[in-house]
């Protein structure tokens, strides 16, 4: 067999930085410190001050005092690992910005870098340095004598004590990186604010794209008289969007932009426009919510396919494909909303199912993640995903299937969005990942070259119930509907291991549970219900409503696991900080150490909430999930609330907030807050007629 050759997508190379800003006031998650002997460094639960007062980039920086005694101090900075940023610029130099505040200028520290498996660098002297001045201090690496090839090498930088003249010293911190050359082109473009919006209690900024390597950051800056301005925040070049923040309703700000280039000189400033926060109804703060998330989709979107990204700010050139097939629904949401106009978006949806007709498959199933713009299988999960993916394929049929319903005009440009959709769906061989005939199972995986490696048979409960939905509806590569007993339902041997395997008890192992927890009786679930997307992934499209098979009603089993969820983050048996009926929603999402799925089972709540949780569960729980909602926007929106909305997920216990949106966590606030109000996309997705049948073939099958 011969196989082309596949020019991949090449991501933009990244700046790789120890330390921008901290998310969180108080301390830096990311730093730890320890001192010996009469040495000694200011903290605040073993890690590093951060200041608000004084800083570099806006809005923070990192405060290191310390007294160099006759031990030894040192305080590490450790890069935090983000989803995605995984190609970055060469490391010529170690930068950062220093500001002196102590009374003299001996006893500065010496820095060291430090590789994943801790080895250390030689150890560099900071220098002299000027008094109650911002300083810029670059290093080049070959003064710390360690061999690496790659700036990612690096995970840490090490500040430790130089002398003991045994007195304090106060230094500030900020911008800590590597830069791949001192050398800095001109900035051309002009920055121009095209939008800014009061909301209850932040304002939206938005600037006119631009594509110009030379601007480093977009500095936001913000005055209340029009004369005085302070900058209150820093955006990434490739994001045309700020929230700022200010937790203060019915006031007007006036606001310009400026690009700074890579040396951190201001080279182009904006006009100033002017914007006032307002109060809002509760119906404004969802419509709100559902805005800003819809942007990660719209204006958030991989340029080429208009597809989702995995997260932002992750790979640039990268689909996924579960997270688009959400996104899609985000979108009809936009569109019905008025977010964005009818043609805006049917000039989308064209862009959408072009890209996706000619993207690769696997027997009609699209891979987990795609490279844009060559549409091939992108393996970012290992070398052995490379080829279909039946979950993903199902979670982005849902959405094309919504999509197929709501462009129903007479018209050539709505007739082909259809027409394409269709195409795509009767394409899927749903029947193929069987693996063999008489199969009791969908499998999840198939490879070009290493067929059946993963081997994961789909067994039920959890998030792939439309899998088997889609595939028995399938008008053209149906399987039978007894699979969705024998397969997703299986009560034999396989799915008893398979259910307490991952669930750690025999609880819910026969598909059926039947046990009480925090007072609910749970009829399906693996242990006390699992996570929450559980409840959500399959079910933005699927109305739950409609499906009734030998065991329960879904809507009624998934509400039922949403106030499991909530009741059990009231009850609080770790005592995390916060948790209660407006701070709860255990699922899947970033963490302070991992990405994790969190369920209310003591071991498995690790602290953190994603406000996806308790928000995608509005037509559940709805006083709850808008009880959630406002004290997510109104008590924490400041590290909390982005230009994509809520950021992934916190924890305070940690005192940490995630830096990055997940595709796969913020179209379905937008979606379920939807199906809430007017259950929208239920009834698009459940007026297709394939979705009809395939419903009816199971119900045939459960009265059998
Ligand atoms: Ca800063």
């Amino acid at each position: 067999m011969l196989f082309a050759s596949v020019v991949k997508a090449q991501e933009p190379l990244k700046d790789y930085t120890f330390f921008v800003n901290s998310r969180m006031n108080d301390n830096y998650f990311f730093s730890s410190i320890s001192a010996s002997s009469s040495s000694a460094v200011k903290n605040i639960s073993n890690k590093l001050p951060v200041s608000e007062e004084v800083f570099f980039t806006p809005g923070n920086a990192l405060q290191l005092s310390y007294t160099n005694g006759n031990g030894n101090w040192s305080v590490t900075i450790n890069r935090s690992q983000i989803r995605g940023q995984d190609h970055f610029k060469r490391a010529a130099c170690l930068s950062f910005h220093l500001y002196n505040a102590s009374v003299d200028q001996e006893g500065l520290p010496v820095i060291q870098l430090m590789k994943a498996d801790s080895t250390l660098s030689k150890k560099v002297a900071v220098g002299a340095n000027k008094k109650k001045v911002w300083e810029r201090v670059i290093i080049p690496v070959d003064s710390f004598g360690l061999a690496f090839n790659s700036a990612d090498e690096i995970a840490a930088v090490v500040f430790s004590q130089q002398g003991n003249d045994g007195k304090q010293h106060d230094l500030y911190i900020d911008d800590i990186e590597f830069v791949s050359s001192l050398k800095v082109d001109k900035v051309i473009a002009v920055p121009e604010i095209i939008n800014a919006k009061g909301y209850a209690k932040h304002i939206n900024l938005e600037w006119k794209p631009f594509n110009d390597s030379a601007v480093k950051y977009v500095a936001i800056y913000r005055s209340a008289n029009g004369s005085d301005f302070d900058s209150v925040g820093i955006q990434s070049p490739l994001i045309s969007r700020f929230a700022d923040f200010t937790g203060e309703a019915n006031k007007s700000y006036i606001y310009k932009i400026a690009f700074f280039d890579y040396n951190y000189n201001e080279a182009k400033v904006s006009g100033t426009v002017v914007a006032k926060t307002r109060s809002m109804t509760d119906a404004e703060m969802l419509t709100m919510v559902q805005e800003a998330c819809f942007r990660y989709y719209w204006d958030g979107a991989e340029k080429v396919s208009g597809l989702s990204k995995e997260n932002i700010m992750g790979r640039e050139n990268m689909i996924a494909t579960g997270a688009s097939g959400f996104g899609i629904m985000a979108l009809i949401v936009g569109t019905e909303r008025n977010f964005i106009s009818r043609e805006q978006s049917v000039q989308r949806f064209l862009q959408i199912t072009g890209f996706l007709e000619n993207t690769e498959t696997f027997h009609g199933a699209f891979s987990h993640f795609v490279d844009a713009p060559s549409g091939k299988a992108e393996p970012f999960f290992g070398e052995n995903d490379n080829g279909g993916d039946l979950v993903e394929t199902s979670f982005l049929i849902q959405g094309l299937l919504a999509a197929k319903a709501y462009f129903s005009k007479d018209n050539e440009r709505e007739q082909l969005i259809r027409d394409r959709i269709n195409n795509i769906w009767q394409k899927v061989e749903w029947n193929w990942y069987k693996q063999f005939p008489g199969s009791k199972f969908l499998y999840w995986h198939w490879s070009p070259d290493k067929a059946w490696v993963i081997n994961h048979n789909l067994i039920g409960w959890n998030e792939t119930m439309v899998t088997y939905l889609l595939a028995i509806a399938s008008p053209t590569h149906a399987v039978p509907a007894s699979m969705y007993y024998t397969g997703w339902a299986n009560q034999e041997q396989t799915g008893q291991d398979y259910r307490s395997g991952w669930g750690g008890t025999q609880n819910g192992s026969m598909y059926t549970n039947g046990q009480t927890y925090e007072g609910i009786k749970l009829d399906v679930g693996v242990s006390n219900g699992g996570p929450l997307f559980f409840t959500q992934y399959a079910y933005l499209g699927y109305d739950p409503h409609f499906i009734n098979d030998k065991y329960t009603n879904y809507f009624t089993n998934n509400k039922n696991i949403a106030l499991i969820n909530l009741k059990y983050c009231m009850r609080n048996p770790n005592n995390y900080k916060d948790y209660g009926d407006s701070c709860w929603g255990l699922t899947a999402s970033d963490g302070p150490f991992s990405y994790s799925a969190d369920e209310p089972v003591k071991e498995r709540d690790l602290g953190k909430i994603a406000p996806t949780g308790a928000i995608s569960s509005f037509p559940y729980t709805p006083e709850v999930s808008m009880k959630a909602l406002k004290n997510y926007y109104n008590n924490y929106g400041k590290f909390l609330w982005g230009e994509y909305g809520f950021r992934d997920a916190f924890d305070l216990n940690q005192n940490w907030c995630s830096d990055i949106y997940m595709g796969l966590n913020q179209a379905p606030m937008v979606i379920m807050i939807e199906n809430f109000r007017t259950g929208l996309i239920w009834k698009l997705f459940m007026s297709d007629k394939d979705v009809q049948n395939g419903l009816k073939k199971l119900n045939e099958e459960t009265r059998k």
